[in-house]
């Protein structure tokens, strides 16, 4: 018999109860160091006092009004992100594959509206990961995502991820535009370094193609900065943001320049819930806490401290832990044995973390953790080591 919930998921057997800063609590009580943050969104941990606070006060004032009105809070967050970034407008919705696909439509809307309709395409990364909507799963095109929902939509041209050559050759007159991962997240955190992406740019220049990035796993200080393409030192002309910019509560953004987004205009795109005043005050509330004095710089050394502990880990067990990836608190580790076996070792020791393409297991901590969380958990992933080594002794 199908369970009551679609059984879509292959899930791990515990239920958490509640969940504060660093650490989540499981119905029999159980305390697991959170190095998961629900695949990268409760960025600033579980119940942090400011988000918590903002949020019970706007469900006590106003939840939803519909897009048929203006709201305070989208004003508020969208002026914030243009002041911050390189982007002119943001579209709001409620996941990172409704943002991703804003900046779809965005593009091709841009094609048409400029005067060169022919130019449908968009060339995207193997090992790519959007989303799982019917386009988003088109783009990435892997196997796992599509088999079985085909046929897929069409105008999509993929290269290997941080192969120039291959991406200056997939370039026709019907291209628009290149869709990048600053760094590939459920793909394995794969990074092509960051002289890649200024590369990338440097191409969409040169073909008048416009650079599309989805930050939706890199984006939010993950990687020491508010945007990863920041450390490239280029701005893009699209890019979908999620995951972290709600703390925990749904909400998608899609940021573009002026120029890119002339075809946005009323009745081009829309959302029921998107950017609502409660999703909007969660988004606030993080941006309160991110933008404030000295917090990405505190993210960008707890993250080189981890990523020093995890380097030195992977000297000490390479049979276990061969590879070390990533930058900032975006880390993973390439494993000798299947990354489910080292996933559910961790579990049982007390430290969640998440699967990744490549065998790799993701460590995605919440941005808030101290030096001693980042020993915790590299006491835990040594531990489980030395038990899944083959030479163990019992
Ligand atoms: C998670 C993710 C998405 C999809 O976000 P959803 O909120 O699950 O739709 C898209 N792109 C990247 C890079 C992601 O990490």
């Amino acid at each position: 018999m199908i369970p009551a919930v679609m059984p879509t998921y292959a899930r791990a057997d515990v239920v958490f109860e509640r969940g504060e800063g660093a650490y989540l609590v499981d119905t029999d009580g159980r305390k697991y160091l959170d190095f998961a943050s629900g695949v990268a969104v409760t960025a600033l941990g579980h119940a942090h006092p400011h988000l918590v606070t903002a949020l019970t006060e706007q469900v006590q004032k106003l939840w939803h009004t519909s897009n048929l009105f203006r709201v305070a809070g989208q004003e508020k967050l969208a002026a914030r992100l243009i002041e911050r970034t390189f982007a002119d407008t943001v579209f709001f919705c409620n996941s990172g594959a409704e943002a991703w696909e804003c900046g779809l439509k965005l593009i091709r809307k841009y094609a048409h509206d400029t005067g060169q309709p022919e130019r449908t395409r968009i060339i995207t990364c193997g090992g790519a990961f959007h989303g799982r909507t019917l386009a988003s799963i088109s783009a990435a095109n892997q196997e796992k995502l599509v088999k079985g929902f085909e046929p897929l939509l069409e105008g999509f041209d993929q290269v290997s991820f941080g192969n120039l050559n291959e991406l200056r050759a997939a370039i026709t007159p019907q291209t628009m535009a290149i869709c990048v991962e600053p760094l590939q997240g459920e793909g394995g955190i794969r990074f092509a370094g960051w002289d890649y992406l200024t590369a990338v740019r440097a191409v969409c220049d040169e073909f008048g193609l416009l650079l599309f990035l989805d930050e939706i796993q890199t984006g939010m200080g993950r990687t020491g900065k508010l945007f990863a393409h920041e450390w490239a030192g280029i701005t893009p002309d699209v890019m979908c943001v999620a995951k972290g910019i709600g703390g925990g509560f749904p909400v998608g953004a899609c940021l573009a320049t002026e120029k890119a987004a002339v075809g946005m205009t009323a009745g081009a795109h829309g959302s029921t819930y998107g950017g609502n005043p409660l999703a909007m005050a969660a988004a606030n509330a993080v941006l309160d806490i991110m933008l404030a004095p000295g917090f990405l710089d505190s993210v960008d050394r707890i993250g080189q401290l981890l990523q020093r502990g995890l380097a030195q880990l992977v000297d000490r067990q390479p049979a276990i832990y061969p590879e070390r990836r990533g930058v900032g608190l975006m880390q993973g580790l390439r494993c000798g044995p299947p990354n489910t076996e080292v996933l559910a070792a961790l579990r049982r020791h007390g430290l969640l973390a998440v699967g990744a393409g490549d065998n790799v297991v993701r460590l995605l901590p919440p941005l808030v953790i101290g030096d001693d969380h980042v020993d915790e958990a590299l006491t835990i992933l040594e531990r489980v080591a030395v038990e899944l080594a083959p030479e163990a002794p019992e």
